[in-house]
């Protein structure tokens, strides 16, 4: 059995953005393609950013997307509680660790005091104040205020941080899957806050935390954790576990569409870029997006096009299914440059698959969305629908929007195409055309062929003269799928409704 463990670790902060998506996806593949174990855990110790269904949403949205996860809340496994606020006891243990072995050290600096500090330093023209090993020595703690008096404040019930004590003139070393080796200096590094007043640990001390205990072997985020990870480096470093320190890899940033920036929530509003919904409870009115699910994605496409953002199998292919990426994907392939954010890609993924898609799989899925619209046909209907429909469709949401002209009558016709085909002295020849389009009952697409072209032959007409006229008045529209097959479909009955219906408008014109 593979040892190889990787987890997503999101934070309950709000709706789960594409990114996020991504990188669950990156260490669903790799996990599953070691025969590994692939862990959700919930990095809820930050209370002041928790919004309430968050979690419920996260764990619909990687359901949705087919990504489940062998372990994490509701999941089971050996390794839980997989929610960080479940743990907390834990981490105050591991803080007194580092306390006592004198990699960390007693805070008591109070929000004020270090806002003061922070202006005096400005006033002196120095605006990026950190609490650092330059400046530790100045300020309230065990370090600068020594055993006796830190002892009496804790005693006196003071309220402190514990922040971990960055070493001075050191280089950190992180060897990235990715970027290959980055440094950083320590003396860039902030004495970064590891447990909060309230006793909750910061991300930091509860993530590297958390990797250790639950095995984790791989860590695979966002770019934006890269400056954060020399803390973590040296965090491993300090409680002495660096023999087993995961291995890590941060993901190019996500683009906006132009390939300017970094793809932004505005973005989302504008695109649909969160998972799903309209809107949830955990987001305000403004906050609110059509998420791919409503904008009628198939997951297999999304995380298709999610794969390829950062990673390139290093051939043409682009279709791949899930199975076909844990077998074709690799960290050496992802990219170090931000991948751009093409939404039209996204499409045109989605348009492939609905198009390889069985009729019959197309039917199942559509049936509820359609049941919304008040359709209930049967089976036999709608298998013929979709394979009408199907080429055309390039999101879910096209097949009523693009077809729902099988379902009910005409709403909008479509004058313009037929204005200057609809002219008084044909009329009585379109009536004979309906009136034998009707005669010949319910048939089948040779049939009706037939009789439209049969029709054309004697009355000396083209193509051109009679079959805008059948289409807009059939179905609103001089698009879609061959209107034999429409006509066929809809039956002689309805096609006759419609062609009086239609003779009747463009008379109005
Ligand atoms: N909780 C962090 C986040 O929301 C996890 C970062 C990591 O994977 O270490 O992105």
């Amino acid at each position: 059995m593979s040892k190889v463990r990787l987890r997503f670790a999101p934070s309950p902060t709000g709706a789960l953005h594409i990114g996020g998506v991504r990188t669950a996806l990156y260490n669903y593949l790799l996990a599953k393609q070691a025969g590994g174990k692939f862990i959700l855990r919930i990095e809820d110790t930050d209370q002041t950013r928790y919004v309430p269904g968050a979690e419920a949403y996260i764990i619909e949205a990687l359901e949705w997307c087919g990504l489940r996860p062998d372990e994490g809340p509701g999941f089971g496994g050996n390794y839980g509680p997989y929610r960080q606020s479940d743990r907390k006891a834990l981490y105050e243990k591991y803080a007194q660790q580092l306390l006592d072995s004198g990699h960390a050290f007693y805070a008591f600096d109070t929000p004020e005091e270090l806002d003061a500090r922070r202006e005096q330093e400005k006033e002196v023209g120095n605006h990026n104040f950190r609490y650092d090993p330059t400046t530790r020595h100045s300020m309230r703690n065990s370090e600068a205020l020594g055993a006796a008096e830190t002892q009496r404040l804790l005693d006196a019930g003071t309220p402190y941080t514990v922040r971990l004590k960055i070493p001075t003139d050191e280089i950190v070393k992180i060897q990235d899957l990715v970027r290959g080796e980055v440094q950083f200096q320590s003396n860039e590094l902030d004495d970064r806050v590891l447990l909060k007043t309230d006793r909750m640990p910061t991300y930091h001390l509860a993530n590297i935390v958390d990797d250790h205990l639950m095995e984790i072997t791989h860590v695979i985020r966002g770019e934006e954790w890269l400056p954060s990870t020399a803390h973590h480096v040296l965090l491993y470093r300090a409680f002495g576990w660096e023999d087993t320190m995961p291995a890590f890899a941060h993901l190019p940033l996500i683009m906006k569409p132009t390939g300017k920036g970094k793809l932004s929530k505005r973005d989302g509003a504008k695109l649909g870029i969160p998972v799903f919904p309209l809107s949830w409870q955990g987001e305000t009115e403004a906050e609110s997006f059509v998420g791919f699910r409503e904008a009628g994605f198939d997951p297999r496409a999304v995380l298709n096009f999610l794969a390829l953002l950062g990673w390139n199998p290093g051939t043409e292919q682009e279709i791949f299914d899930l199975e076909g990426l844990i077998e074709a994907f690799s960290i050496e392939k992802i990219g170090k440059g931000g991948a751009r954010f093409d939404y039209d890609k996204a499409r045109w993924f989605n348009q492939q698959y609905i198009m390889h898609t069985p009729d019959a799989d197309l039917v199942t899925t559509l049936k509820p969305l359609l049941a919304e619209k008040g359709v209930h046909q049967d089976d036999a209907f709608l298998l013929a629908f979709v394979a009408l429909m199907k080429e055309r469709a390039t999101v879910y949401g096209d097949f009523w929007e693009q077809g729902y002209y099988f379902f009910q009558e005409v709403t909008t016709y479509d004058t313009k195409a037929v204005k200057k085909k609809w002219q008084a002295e044909r009329v009585p020849l379109f009536e004979q055309l309906r009136a034998s389009l009707l005669a010949l009952g319910d048939t089948g697409v040779p049939e009706i062929e037939a009789t439209v072209k049969n029709f054309l032959e004697v009355n000396g007409l083209g193509f051109g003269d009679v079959f805008p006229i059948l289409r807009v008045a059939i179905t609103g529209t001089t698009k879609g799928p061959a209107i034999y097959d429409v006509m066929a479909l809809l039956g002689a009955e309805e096609v006759d409704r419609r062609l009086a219906k239609g003779y009747a408008v463009f008379n109005a014109l």
